[in-house]
């Protein structure tokens, strides 16, 4: 055992997080831990990971459709207030051929 820590690996995906939660079960079997230590384990450090996600995603800035509600880009569930308005290109086709004008957001 050494006194420094191994800096923790940063995962960006759902997907990375689930391939690394199943190779904490797996090493945790490895160790000899019965199936429900083991469980407990990998569960611990998917619902550490997710978390970890999620405030990551959190610090950026979703686009919605101020006319539909269409997820244009950035996070998915990002909340309200980080959530800002645009327009997507269906609503824009349907604004513009209303409008009979250009518009841009
Ligand atoms: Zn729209």
């Amino acid at each position: 055992m050494t006194a420094t820590q191994t800096p923790e690996p940063v995962y960006h995906t759902k997907g990375e997080i689930e391939r690394e939660t199943l190779a904490v079960y797996r090493r945790a079997q490895s160790y000899g831990w019965g199936d429900g230590m083991a469980e407990q384990a990998a569960a611990e450090f998917y619902a550490y990971q997710m978390a970890e996600l999620k405030k990551r995603q959190g610090s950026e800035i979703r686009s919605v459709c101020a006319w539909c509600g269409a997820h244009i880009g950035g996070p998915v569930n990002a909340p309200p207030e980080r959530t800002s308005h645009g327009i997507c290109a269906r609503c824009r086709r349907t604004v513009e051929a209303e409008l009979g004008m250009e518009v841009t957001a």
